[in-house]
């Protein structure tokens, strides 16, 4: 089912301090251009939306260090998932008690960084993975992570972390015995998930995890809801107060009466919409007399950070410098020498028939999953730079 992209079918604008950023200092491209004032106030948003949650920002989805600066003085707390990302947040001024160790897959060397430096929370999915912890972290807060459906999100997490519940009770008790603190459970309903109902049968899960280690004598209170929030490529997004209502309204039905701590990571929503990236074209032209398609060429492709269109997954809205004439089909692709650098084929963009060589092409949304999915230097196109607007 191809859905109709066009530059004019979807409401969609630059944030205006980037649009004046962009217009006044015309910066080499590939960038990405970060407003700090979105993030704070998406930051705000969901604090607003889920009021009972501490907001853990999950690291990866941008770790630019004005982005970490500013919600660290919001008051935010971060997910990390190597000792790199340890090390920015620490950087950024964070205390590293605020710091979550939320990726399962955690070598042994790096846990001990992670604790040396200070961060106790980490969260597992496996009895090797536990080992590794109460060996190199002593004493450390566990969480463990339970599988749950991806379906619904746009960028589902898949099989690859989390474990059954009865497994993540076992684990729980397990940790007490290997001087570990068990604290709670954690789950991720899917990256850019587009349904809010999907963290009721998530926490329906946890809250069974929850009393089977009441039962069993380990006494948890921490659910950490994960991320999953959306970012606004199209307009059907749903409004994040939709999501707070129904995680509350969840929370309610399936933990009413229990002692817990919420915890949630946002990334995508927090960064998202604060980032726009800006292309220009550097070629287009068509493959044979009277092809309907022209093919568009950009200095960004799938190797210079726009890894989410894999599989057509994350469709970007696209603003052009001369947006406002008639519109005609195209495939976009990056500037590789690689047949995987296709950005959109399936999906029907729509593009302006004047559009050519050097014309600008802005990304909206596309603040999180994407500078830092630059390749090092595939082809010798390095990672785009960066702008920040404090
Ligand atoms: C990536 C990740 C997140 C953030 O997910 P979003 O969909 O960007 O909100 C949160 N928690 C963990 C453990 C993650 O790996």
């Amino acid at each position: 089912m191809a859905t109709r992209l066009s530059a004019s079918a979807i409401p969609h604008v630059v944030p205006p301090r980037i649009e004046r950023f962009l217009a006044e200092e015309d910066p080499p491209t590939p960038c990405l251009v970060i407003d700090l004032d979105v993030v704070e106030e998406r930051y705000r948003a969901l604090v607003a939306a889920l009021p009972a949650a501490d907001v853990h920002y999950a690291v990866k989805a941008n770790p630019s260090p004005g982005v970490l600066a500013r919600l660290a003085a919001l008051g935010s707390r971060f997910d990390v998932a190597s000792p790199a990302e340890i090390s920015l947040c620490l950087a950024a001024g964070v205390d590293p008690s605020r710091i979550s160790y939320g990726n399962t897959i955690k070598k042994r060397r790096d846990i001990a960084f992670a604790h040396e430096a200070g961060v106790h929370m980490f969260a597992v999915d496996s009895e090797e993975e536990l080992g590794k912890v109460a060996a190199a972290a002593p004493g450390a807060t566990v969480l463990v992570r339970v599988l749950v459906s991806g379906e619904g999100a746009d960028w589902p997490l898949s099989r690859k972390f989390g474990c059954e519940p009865d497994m993540a009770v076992d684990l729980l008790v397990q940790a007490g015995t290997l001087g570990l603190d068990p604290a709670g459970v954690s789950f991720h309903v899917g990256s850019q998930q587009m349904e809010p109902r999907r963290w009721d049968p998530a926490l329906e899960r946890a809250a069974a995890v929850l009393r089977q280690a009441h039962a069993a004598g380990v006494p948890i209170s921490l659910v950490n809801i994960g991320g999953g929030f959306p970012a606004s490529y199209s307009a059907d997004v749903p409004h994040i107060e939709h999501y707070g209502r129904a995680i509350g309204a969840a929370l309610h039905r399936h933990l009413q009466g229990l002692p817990v701590r919420v915890l949630c990571e946002p990334g995508r929503y927090v960064a998202g919409d604060a980032g726009v990236l800006r292309a220009k074209v550097v070629l287009v032209s068509r493959k044979a007399y009277g092809d309907e398609h022209r093919w568009v060429y950009l200095d960004v492709g799938r190797f210079g950070g726009l890894a989410e269109t894999e599989g057509e997954a994350i469709r970007y809205q696209l603003v052009t410098s001369v947006d406002g004439g008639p519109l005609g089909p195209v495939i976009l692709a990056g500037p590789t020498c690689d047949s995987v650098d296709v950005l959109y084929e399936r999906t029907r963009y729509q593009l302006p028939l004047t559009l050519s060589e050097g014309d600008t092409i802005d990304i909206l949304a596309a603040g999180a999953y994407t500078a830092a999915y630059a390749s090092a230097g595939f082809n010798g196109f390095g990672p785009m730079p960066v702008h920040e607007l404090a």
